[in-house]
């Protein structure tokens, strides 16, 4: 016994060079590594309190958590990519969106698409913003009255509610409760706003005979027609958040839904020929960990959760465990090692 003890002394000093050497090499590693790299390949989030950390399009996310793979309303598709990652008030707004839209306006449930990655910042494919855990993407179809397996939520597709080829709402897919979901969202005082496509936001226009006043977080934009996009104000205790502007007063209802269709819509006119010579090769441009907050390289680097612990976060004053880490789930795809899934927890209205 009393022999060990040198070796485990020799042992403990030898793993602590180990560390300095792997930080050493991590930081080596975000030298002339795209930030989308560094971030996309973390598996798990930071333990660290939870805070978004910069812009919607340029940041990252401390402490997130992710939604649970199925909960009474709703259900997680494309496991696979990891995104199901927020912070956790974008959490929380989403399991109460799936909770109203089920009892109240005739949604049978949310198909929950990309949030974030488990520590935020640019993604590896897809998507310039969802990086600070605040952005959601909910699909606009319906949740079918069953449990998709894990191979249909990576092959089950979403359903446009656009007519084919066009930007008007397809009516025999659009339906009142579409509405009711989307104004739902955009009723809620922490959402910021809700991006739709603009023959949606016509179709909202034309059609809502509800409370009007938060038609205006709707805002047009393209794509957007087989999910909308929920995004929250900056929580008040993430002080390195950078808020979006406000969006206007006006419904947006008028001349700015006119400019989607007679001009953003409009097909455009073939580019004129251009000779090789007037081609400048440009570098493609990658956002590094440098562009982003200071405080994201802190966030990329510190501790996932052990396989022991748990990381809690506060509701109402009172602490509840936010996830445990499991055992990865049955399925035939590539899951992180450990999937760490929220334990349930009520509901908060
Ligand atoms: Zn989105």
């Amino acid at each position: 016994m009393m022999q060990s003890i040198p070796q485990a002394k020799w042992l403990s000093s030898l793993l602590s060079v180990a560390m300095v050497l792997f930080s050493i090499g991590q930081v080596a590693a975000s030298d002339g590594t795209p930030a989308k790299q560094l971030f996309g390949g973390k598996k798990l989030p930071a333990v660290m309190p939870a805070q978004a950390v910069g812009f919607y399009s340029k940041g990252c996310l401390s402490g997130g958590i992710a939604i649970a793979t199925d909960g009474p309303y709703w259900q997680a598709m494309r496991l696979s990519r990891n995104r199901r990652w927020g912070h956790p008030e974008l959490i929380k707004t989403i399991e109460k969106l799936s909770s109203d839209a089920a009892t109240k306006d005739g949604w049978p449930g949310l198909l929950v698409g990309d949030l974030s990655q488990p520590r935020g910042g640019p993604m590896l494919t897809g998507h310039a913003s969802h990086q600070i855990g605040l952005d959601a993407d909910i699909w606009l179809t319906p949740m079918p009255n069953r449990r998709f397996s894990a191979q249909e939520r990576e092959s089950t597709s979403a359903i446009s509610v656009l007519r084919a080829k066009s930007v008007v709402v397809d009516p025999n897919v659009w339906t009142d409760a579409h509405g009711r979901l989307i104004m739902r969202a955009a009723g809620y005082p922490e959402v910021q706003r809700v991006l739709v496509h603009p023959g949606i936001k016509k179709k909202l226009c034309e059609s809502w005979r509800g409370d009007r006043r938060h038609l205006n977080k709707v805002r047009p934009y393209y794509g957007h027609h087989y999910h909308m996009h929920i995004r929250l104000r900056c929580p008040k205790n993430s002080k390195g958040c950078r808020a979006q502007n406000a969006v206007p007063a006006d419904s947006g209802c008028g001349k700015e839904l006119d400019w989607w269709f007679n001009v953003a819509l409009k097909p455009k006119k073939p580019a004129k020929k251009t000779t090789k010579k007037s081609v400048k090769p440009s570098k493609p441009k990658h956002m590094m960990l440098s562009d982003l907050p200071s405080a994201c390289a802190v966030v990329l680097n510190s501790a996932a959760p052990a396989s022991e612990e748990a990381v809690t976060y506060r509701t109402r004053g009172s602490a509840q465990t936010a996830f445990v880490p499991v055992k990865p789930v049955e399925s035939p795809f590539s899951m992180p090692a450990l999937v760490p899934i929220p334990k349930e927890r009520p509901f908060v209205q």
